[in-house]
């Protein structure tokens, strides 16, 4: 079921959200579908089962709701990847930009596997800088960072040129 599945029609479409010009992908529509939102753990389970890798790491905050399901089916360990301030213990921390502005990413250090190879989760990748940043500050703190998987992919945006060095695995693209 899960390979032919039509996540597209389960995905909400929202125009001009948060400012004018903007079509927002609103996921709350796919995880408020059991069959949908099942059908894309699944898929995520049969497109990572059997693959060397030894955590996941989720961006925050939607990225959480399809990397927890993942790591849960695959006995693997899940690791956040949060905004600046949110994380309680010792962090390292990367910023980066954004199309006003600046934004900064950190991670627990204790949490990041040295040497092991970590598969990055986000609902959407969209210019990529967020999850460019993520691959960075994983692969400085000594974790190896070249397999990432989001629901969505806005490929117009120039995500593939800006992550060329990494692997990308989407349900749906939008151009
Ligand atoms: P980016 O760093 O440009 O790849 O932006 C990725 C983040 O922004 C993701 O975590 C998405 O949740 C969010 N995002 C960006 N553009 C959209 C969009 N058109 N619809 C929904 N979410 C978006």
């Amino acid at each position: 079921m899960s390979a032919t599945y039509d996540f597209d029609a389960a995905i909400r479409r929202i125009p001009d959200f948060p400012k004018p010009g903007v079509l927002f992908y609103d996921i709350t529509s796919l995880i408020g579908n059991a069959e949908a939102f099942g059908a894309v753990i699944d898929t995520m389970k049969h497109l990572y089962q059997g693959r060397r890798i030894d955590a996941i790491a989720a961006v925050e905050a939607r990225g959480f709701l399809f990397a927890t399901p993942l790591a849960y089916l695959l006995n693997l360990p899940t690791i956040l990847i949060r905004k600046k301030g949110k994380l309680p213990g010792a962090t390292v921390e990367r910023s980066f930009s954004l199309e006003y502005g600046e934004d900064t990413i950190q991670i627990h250090r204790g949490d990041i596997p040295i040497g092991g190879n970590v598969l990055i989760v986000d609902d959407l990748i969209a210019t990529g800088g967020t999850i460019r940043a993520a691959v960075d500050l994983l692969r400085e703190s000594g974790a190896c960072a070249n397999e990432l998987f989001s629901v969505i992919g806005l490929p117009f945006l120039g995500f593939r040129e800006l992550l060329s060095d990494c692997s990308i695995e989407t349900l749906v693209c939008y151009e």
